[in-house]
């Protein structure tokens, strides 16, 4: 069957962001908030705060009594769409870039690579590694290769 697209789906987008930027928070349960606030609520959550059961939409207090010592970091948006371009360009550096969906999540063709599943394996695998060693580890994805 033939390949055709290729999702990446970047984890956690702000809280990685966040971490990729301050190393204190690597391992530690994060939320992103909009406002310092007690009554907003987390609009992204870290890999390890979503163990926690703390989810986008999860309410600061709520988050805080599930996990007493989730950090709370206020949202910067222009540090997230500088991450977005940065990552465009090293995924358009392995292949071309069709739709943007998100701010951290686009799709790619893979017609134009003929895609057998090694190939378009490899594409995935050349994503990751290329946004690990020139954006920064931290910026982990899940990436989905789909015949439609
Ligand atoms: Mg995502």
């Amino acid at each position: 069957m033939a390949l055709r697209t290729l999702a990446v789906d970047f984890n956690s987008y702000f809280a990685s962001c966040e971490m990729q930027e301050r190393p204190e928070l690597r391992g530690r349960p994060v939320g992103i908030v909009p406002v310092m606030a007690e009554t907003t609520c987390c609009i992204a959550a870290s890999r390890e705060a979503k163990a926690r059961g703390v989810k986008v939409g999860t309410g600061v207090a709520e988050a805080r009594a599930l996990c007493p010592d989730i950090v709370m970091v206020e949202q910067r948006p222009a540090l997230y769409i500088g991450y977005h371009h940065r990552l465009l360009a090293e995924i358009e550096a392995c292949i071309h870039v069709t739709n943007i969906k998100s701010i951290d999540e686009v799709e790619c063709d893979l017609t134009a690579t003929f895609a057998p599943r090694e190939k378009a394996l490899a594409v995935a695998r050349q994503i990751k590694e290329r946004v690990a060693r020139q954006v920064g580890a931290c910026l982990t994805s899940s990436i989905g290769i789909a015949p439609i």
